[in-house]
């Protein structure tokens, strides 16, 4: 049996739910961040209750005024999603901006299944289908239309009143817009995904094409340019870190790492600033795509996501890739060295780029990334509520995924190693670094301009096996250096090429 509600009614009553249910992260931060504790802290609080009611009524309100039953139907919606946004916001402590949310519409399948929980289910049940069936219920009056604008009229005088009254906050607001949008459910991902959107529209633009570029001499080349994937330089040896988890690398001759920050904190953005010749803000030509056009043999193996579009010899991407696998090795990033010899024996030109985006460091599943035989540190994380694992655990877990790196690299190198017609190099570096509990932060997409040094902090190792080749020193570089150093490894001459953007000495 429903019962009759009066639309301002039901709008307050909802909007009321809503600030209950799924304001916890905005009135979180709130706190958090500003002083309560006076009388203007006090009137701006209790101003920031009364606002967030009578804004969403509003809306909710003008939503089921114009679209009736269907207005109902996306309330229940947006409180299913802002049930599951609350969870992922309380458990990875994350932000719904703009790039998380490009972050969260790029995460494929088999990825999003490994955030999977009780906890979600738990979260969706309470926060999003009991509160779905009250409104689904709610058998709604719709008022007249001279009522519907005196209430509206009303609303907005209230809502301006409480503007004028908090002034002199209106500056905190402002210097906390990001955070405080990003955390106002439902808005905040609605907001946002037409903002991801408007912004991909913009990014569609073709690639802007880089001048020509020419071959110098015909030496045999290669360089495989490695993409890591939330790795952090500060649990590899190599960087000082006090556990081993360089073993294999740290025994191997020429191979120098370098004190390196990513430009971004996600994986789309950091690949980009790997790719690209500067940092324009702009779509040029990327690295594979320009040396491809130019020339150059370009593979790309990925099991991974998040490239620009690829123009190249052969893109192999880990569908491709497995369904060519037997064994162990296919769920694992070792498969990326698959036939990697045999198509560098096979290629006829002089000059060869192979790219391996990897995946092995990306949470929340770490201990689901590496082979058995490398859980040298133990115990290890296996929930993928990473606050209900001890920080240790979880850094167990991480750790063996850089020790599994360590052998996938120094694998690679062995392989190149054996290719003697070819000069050869391998450079690793990582899209961005990762939280692992610090500030009780997880995993990585802060903004980068407040984002902790652990996800920024990346490694930047290479191996060549020219010995002849000077590394210049103390230098610290950008992910902008890895275009230069390709170019100067391949003998690549082209008016972007900026010497002083290799890591080599000429
Ligand atoms: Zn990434």
């Amino acid at each position: 049996m429903s019962k009759k509600i009066k639309l301002s009614y039901f709008a307050l009553f909802v909007s009321f739910i809503n600030l209950i249910l799924y304001q916890y992260p905005f009135f979180k931060f709130v706190f958090a961040n500003k002083n309560i504790g006076s009388f203007n802290g006090v009137l701006f609080l209790l101003s920031l209750i009364v606002a967030s009611i009578l804004l969403n009524a509003f809306a909710f309100y003008i939503g089921i005024y114009l679209m009736r039953v269907v207005g109902k139907y996306l309330i229940i919606l947006l409180f299913n999603i802002s049930a599951v946004a609350v969870y992922f916001i309380n458990t990875y402590g994350v932000i719904l901006d703009r790039t998380m949310i490009g972050n969260i519409l790029n995460t494929n399948y088999e990825e999003s299944t490994s955030f999977l929980s009780f906890n979600l289910f738990l979260y969706l049940i309470i926060l999003g289908i009991i509160p779905s069936i009250f409104i689904y219920k709610a058998d709604i009056i719709i008022p007249k239309i001279k009522i519907f604008a005196l209430n509206s009229v009303v609303t907005l005088l209230l809502l301006g009143t409480l503007a004028y009254v908090n002034s002199s906050n209106w500056l905190w607001i402002d210097k906390n817009s990001k955070t405080l949008g990003a955390t106002t459910m439902p808005w905040s991902y609605v907001v946002n995904t037409f903002r991801y959107y408007s912004h991909i529209n913009k990014k569609n633009e073709k690639q802007i094409l880089l001048p020509n570029a020419t071959i110098k001499d015909s030496t045999k080349s290669i360089v495989v340019l490695v993409i890591g994937e939330s790795a952090r330089s500060s649990n590899f040896s190599l960087y000082g870190y006090d556990r081993n988890t360089n073993p294999l690398l740290s025994n191997i001759d020429n191979v120098n790492h370098f004190k390196t920050q990513s430009c971004a904190t996600y994986t789309t953005a950091g690949l980009k600033c790997i790719l690209e010749h500067e940092n324009t803000g702009k779509l040029y030509e990327i690295l594979p795509n320009y040396l491809y056009r130019n020339g150059v043999d370009v593979i790309w193996k990925t099991t991974n996501w998040g490239e620009p579009t690829i123009k190249v010899k052969s893109f192999q991407n880990k569908d491709f890739l497995r369904q060519n696998c037997e064994g162990e090795i296919c769920g694992y990033d070792e498969i990326l060295l698959k036939d990697l010899q045999q198509e560098i024996e096979n290629s006829e030109k002089n000059k060869i780029l192979i790219v391996l985006h990897t995946n092995t460091s990306h949470g929340p599943t770490y201990y689901k990334k590496y082979p058995k035989q490398f859980e040298k540190f133990s115990p290890v994380c296996k929930s993928v509520e990473l606050a209900n694992c001890t920080q240790q655990e979880l850094i167990n877990a991480y750790d063996n995924t850089i020790l599994y790196t360590d052998y996938i690299l120094a694998t690679l190198i062995e392989q190149l190693k054996k290719i003697e017609k070819y000069e050869s190099s391998m450079i690793y570096i990582s899209d961005h670094g990762e939280s692992l509990g610090e500030n009780n932060l997880y995993m990585h997409g802060i903004p980068s301009s407040i984002a902790p040094t652990e996800q920024l902090d990346i490694p930047f190792i290479v191996w060549s096996s020219n010995t002849s080749k000077i590394i210049k020193e103390d230098q610290e570089y950008s992910q902008h250096n890895i275009f230069h150093t390709v170019l100067d490894l391949l003998s690549v001459e082209s008016p972007i090429y900026e010497e002083s953007m290799s890591i080599y000495e000429k």
